[in-house]
């Protein structure tokens, strides 16, 4: 035992434990990297198979002799086929069970027959001489990768001085068994301590060099990383501005990222922008429009006005979606849809109105007057409702031309919406013939209305191609009464219509 103290074998035990320790300290920290896994399995198999061989000098156990050094050179194939891996060479896992077998069928022969130990040592020592000898050929002269170069380098430097020793080793293991010397004890053997001196140290420093290679890799690798972020920063960048929308990234209902196009949407500098509430850039009653698009963020398009700088409403459609996953973060995309807002308002223009003197046409009237009356049976309001019809306006364009008729039509109509009263409802319903809806009136008062209304009808002066005219009318005017519908009190104001006409026109007729 003191022998074994005052030997380097200790050293060397306890300088495989510390590269097992150190090799699994590398793989917990290079996770999920594949090579150092085969570093970590590979250093303990050694230790283990060294602690095993300490065992067998004090035991002469002839079963752990084996498995101790099967164990051994289990961990030195493993430690090499890791230089493979991390290399990115197809593994030749065959030198894993290959060389174990060989040894360790030497070993069981050295023991059933009393072989001589030098020859199992020659043997022993070769395998693992040329465990490593292709793993240092590929790392002293791999081109690629180079951001690993001078830390392959040191590891194919320190392999092969271990090949190197291994073969020392086995020349003199050879020496010994053609010479017929004694058996040595392990611990006094120069061939045994060969390795232990010089082979054990050129491992320790090549772990070293893989640690570096690890690590330069990593580097490498995270270096790549803050490129690609870098760059993905810059296209994001980019995108944001390539949108004709303006775009907010929003988070925690402010805006943290807002591209060109969103300062001039909103007439405000980006400084202005950034951390601002994105709300407060929408009007009032828009908001809750606004946290019901931020709710759902599913991308659908809605209409809202947002409130630029200078203090303008813009019409706008806005569209939510989250940014990425659960981040919190969300983008909003904001175009500006004034135009067509504007052709929409025409288009509705369009089909409400009536485009010769724009006040409201037939289909919007029936509409309004269907909502009225419905208001009438169930408040039981008064209602009337008057027919207007220009008399002998065929004269007056047959007199005065068809343009002129044109204007007196749009005077006429101009001058009745003017004087309707809010609640009321003016509509051409024909070419000169049109209907007001006074709601909230009774038979005398529509009267008064409809007499007031025709006084300032014939002071109307039109002019024409024979000089100057005026207009008369005539109108029926019937009251609601409960059971009428739409048809039947329409009917009744015609029928009136049709008296005032019998009874000399410019007159108002009622149907009672
Ligand atoms: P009455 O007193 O019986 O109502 O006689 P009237 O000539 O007004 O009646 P009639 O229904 O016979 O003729 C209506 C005329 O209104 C015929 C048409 O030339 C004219 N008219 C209808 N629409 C337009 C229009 O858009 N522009 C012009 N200039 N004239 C129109
Ligand atoms: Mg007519
Ligand atoms: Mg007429």
């Amino acid at each position: 035992m003191e022998a074994f103290y005052f030997s380097p074998m200790l050293v060397g035990v306890n300088l495989i434990f510390a590269l097992a320790i150190a090799a699994t300290a590398l793989w917990r920290m290079s996770r999920p990297m594949p090579a150092p896994v085969f570093w970590m399995v590979g250093a303990w198999s050694l230790a283990l198979g060294v602690v095993l061989f300490g065992v067998f000098v004090v035991t002469r156990n002839p079963v752990i002799n084996v498995l101790g050094n099967m164990l051994q050179l289990c961990g030195e194939a493993i430690l090499v086929l890791g230089v493979f891996r991390f290399i990115g060479r197809p593994v030749p896992y065959w030198i894993l069970p290959v060389s174990v077998a060989i040894v360790g069928s030497v070993n069981v022969h050295y023991w059933m027959t009393s072989a001589n130990s030098d020859f199992l040592m020659t043997v022993y020592s070769i395998v693992a001489g040329l465990l490593p000898v292709q793993a240092v050929v590929l790392l002293l002269r791999l081109r690629d990768d180079p951001s690993t170069r001078p830390a392959r380098i040191l590891v194919g430097v320190c392999l092969g001085l271990y090949s190197v020793v291994t073969f020392v080793r086995a020349w003199f293991a050879w020496d010994a068994f053609a010479s017929g010397q004694a058996y040595t004890q392990p611990y006094e053997s120069f061939s045994y301590l060969l390795p232990y001196n010089f082979g054990i140290p050129a491992l320790v420093m090549g772990f070293i060099g893989m640690t570096l290679m690890t690590m330069q890799r990593i580097l490498a690798g995270s270096r790549a990383n803050a490129e690609r972020a870098k760059e993905n920063t810059l296209r994001f960048e980019r995108l944001l501005n390539v949108s004709s929308a303006g775009v907010a990234v929003l988070r925690d209902g402010r805006i943290c990222d807002a591209n060109r196009q969103l300062e001039s949407l909103l007439g405000q500098s980006r400084e202005q922008l950034l951390d601002s509430e994105f709300a407060l850039h929408f009007k009032k009653r828009e908001r809750e429009l606004l946290a019901k698009s931020m709710g759902a963020a599913d991308g659908t398009l809605v209409d809202i006005d947002v409130r630029r700088g200078d203090g303008g409403i813009l019409n706008t459609e806005l569209r939510i979606l989250p940014l990425l996953g659960e981040s919190g973060d969300y983008v909003a995309e904001i175009r500006d849809v004034s135009h067509r807002r504007t052709l929409e308002d025409e288009l509705k223009r369009l089909a409400t109105t009536d485009p010769l003197t724009g006040v409201l046409n037939r289909r919007s009237f029936n509409g309004l007057y269907s909502r009225a009356l419905q208001r009438s049976i169930r408040h039981k309001v008064p209602m009337c409702l008057a027919m207007l019809d220009l008399d002998h306006f065929k004269s007056v364009n047959d007199l005065h031309g068809h343009k002129a008729g044109d204007e007196a039509l749009r005077l006429f109509s101009h001058y009745c919406e003017r004087e309707a009263r809010g609640t009321d409802v003016f509509a051409r319903i024909g070419g000169e013939e049109f209907v007001l809806l006074l709601a909230d009136t009774t038979m005398d008062d529509a009267c008064k209305i409809l007499e007031r209304m025709f006084r300032g009808v014939a002071s109307l002066r039109l002019e024409g191609s024979k000089g100057y005219f005026s207009i008369e009318l005539s109108a029926g005017l019937a009251e609601f009464v409960e059971g009428d519908t739409m048809e039947s009190l329409m009917e009744r104001a015609d029928r009136a219509l049709y008296n005032a006409k019998a009874q000399g026109r410019n007159r108002i007729s009622t149907d009672d």
